[in-house]
């Protein structure tokens, strides 16, 4: 990433601030550079947000130097779902969701893996 998006923070993103804990948020998980919280507007019984703690827009700003924070939010999420009472094994599972700029229907311009799951007609598309 370039200089200016190598940011540790943006004053006006939310989920920076959700980092910084001025916005209060569900935690479900958080290490030294991954916060993971509910979201706020659930479209399935289960689904939470993973985000890097670093401010980060989206894949587009993304490089090789990030493989790694990209891979460890990968192998995390199955992790989480199966805590947050995802059902296991293929029978089972969740969804994992990325959406990067207008097109790909971003609204916050932190990157952000949406996780969801449990049984319900939700995941039928
Ligand atoms: P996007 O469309 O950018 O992929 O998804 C943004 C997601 O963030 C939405 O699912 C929305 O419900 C969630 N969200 C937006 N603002 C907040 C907030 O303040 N707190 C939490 N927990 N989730 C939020
Ligand atoms: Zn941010």
């Amino acid at each position: 990433m370039s200089q200016a998006e190598h940011l540790d923070h943006s004053d006006n993103c939310i989920f920076c601030k959700i980092v910084a804990g001025k916005i209060p948020s569900k935690k479900v998980y958080e290490d030294e550079e991954i916060y993971a919280f509910h979201d706020i507007n659930p479209t399935a019984p289960i689904h939470f947000l993973i985000i890097p703690k670093r401010h980060f827009a989206n894949l587009m700003v993304a490089d090789s130097a990030d493989e790694a924070l990209l891979g460890r939010m990968m192998t995390i999420a199955p992790r989480l779902a199966l805590e947050q009472g995802c059902r296991p094994g293929d029978t089972g599972g969740f969804r994992v969701m990325i959406n990067n700029g207008a097109d790909g229907g971003q609204e916050v311009y932190h990157l952000h893996m949406h996780v969801m799951g449990g049984p319900r007609q939700w995941n039928k598309n």
